[in-house]
């Protein structure tokens, strides 16, 4: 079976779907890598060659002869261009978010499998690429606000007098915030966390973090995540995290609720009580962002306060981000592919749970729906 890897054209993505250590480990997958496709992750092509891999100039050439395409981002329409039909794709795809790439695909007679459509559970997790980034995003947003801050971290006794530690607020403790916590915590600030789901609390304390209790309904969904929640709930939530957030020099927000925009939890006027040089980091911010004033990509400054919207933040360290995302690919891959044929379980429930379209057919009910 061949497994073609693409270069990443949506802009600002420097990931790559395959590393060239991981190419070794798959067995019966002649894999095939688009001539440059790791250079912005620091692979370069002669690394996958001394693994083994082909490396092809053009795109249709890449593809041809191709069964399975892993990729991080879904395809523009410019790439799909050079699609044959009848391809597997193996990539992140947020069905909901770009239901007009689901039907191009679909057109292609496509089977797609969407990485971020992965159930959590246990046996999963080895693929589980939305938490292997998401550890990349909490660990880049703890020191993007280290760096802003125009304060120290750590507690520091000096000859000159004593440095109290900052005092960072994470909201949102999923996988994402909880690296964060931990990032924060190793760096030496004083951590308080909060979420709406009552199994963060444990988590939080025992990365050494303060859970914040508020005086609140817990909102836990379908398979771990949280549920919506309506405006009203919203609306208390942030009457009760004023205080929290006004107190903190950091925020770091990572709220997130599946296929829905990002709850906004921290607004104009609550940054506004926040002290002067304090900052808030906001991990949301390619769904909406948590923070009213974010803007994804760019720091936006309200008063003396700094919001940080960080735009595709494991993209930003694509080195081990490409290196934690081709492990997920190549262990899902191993799902598809029995004697070095493609031959995908369906009946499996990883399997089952992740592919959008099948030849063709879009099996995913919400996108199905999305689509009319
Ligand atoms: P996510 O990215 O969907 O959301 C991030 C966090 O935001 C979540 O913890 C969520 O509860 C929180 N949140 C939503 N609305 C909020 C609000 N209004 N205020 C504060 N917090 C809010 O979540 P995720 O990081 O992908 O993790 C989802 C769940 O899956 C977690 O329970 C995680 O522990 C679990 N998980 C399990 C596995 C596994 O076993 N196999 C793997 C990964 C994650």
């Amino acid at each position: 079976m061949k497994l073609a890897v693409p270069t990443e054209t949506r802009p600002g993505e420097r990931r790559v779907a395959m590393v060239p250590e991981v190419v070794g480990r798959l067995p019966g997958v002649e894999v095939a890598v688009q001539a440059g496709a790791g250079r912005a992750a620091h692979f370069g092509d002669d690394a996958y060659q001394e693994r083994g891999a082909s490396v092809v100039g053009d795109l249709a050439a890449l593809l041809e002869g191709a069964e399975v395409v892993a990729k991080v981002q879904p395809p523009t329409p410019e790439e799909l261009a050079s699609w044959p039909e009848g391809l597997t794709l193996v990539s992140f795809l947020a069905p909901l978010a770009q239901p007009e790439v689901v039907q191009a695909l679909a057109d292609r007679r496509a089977t797609v499998f969407s990485l971020d459509l992965l159930p959590r559970i246990s046996r999963a997790q080895a693929m589980d690429a939305l938490s292997s980034q998401a550890t990349v995003a909490g660990y880049r947003a703890a020191l993007a606000a280290a760096e802003l801050l125009p304060k120290f971290f750590p507690l520091l006794m000096t000859a000159a007098g004593t440095v109290p530690p900052a005092k960072v607020l994470v909201i949102g403790a999923g996988v994402a915030g909880l690296q964060a916590i931990a990032t924060a915590r190793r760096l030496g600030a004083q951590v308080r966390a909060y979420d709406v789901r009552a199994a963060a609390k444990e988590e939080v304390q025992s990365l050494g973090a303060t859970f914040v209790e508020l005086p609140l309904e817990t909102q836990e969904g379908a398979g771990g995540y949280a549920r919506a929640q309506s405006e009203e709930f919203l609306t208390r939530q942030r009457e009760l995290l004023a205080k929290e957030v006004a107190a903190a020099d950091v925020v770091l927000t990572t709220a997130a609720v599946p296929g829905r925009r990002a709850p906004v939890l921290v607004t104009r006027s609550m940054v506004q009580q926040m002290a002067p040089g304090s900052v808030v980091v906001d991990l949301a911010a390619d769904s909406g962002g948590n923070c009213e004033v974010t803007q994804a990509g760019q720091d936006v400054e309200v008063g003396e306060v700094v919001v940080r919207g960080l735009s595709n933040p494991p993209s930003g360290m694509p080195t081990h981000a490409s290196f934690l995302y081709a492990r997920n690919v190549a262990n899902f891959l191993a799902l598809l592919v029995r004697d070095g044929q493609l031959a995908p379980d369906f009946g499996d429930e990883i399997v089952n749970s992740t592919c959008v379209v099948r030849q063709g057919e879009v099996l995913h009910g919400p996108t199905r729906e999305a689509l009319g």
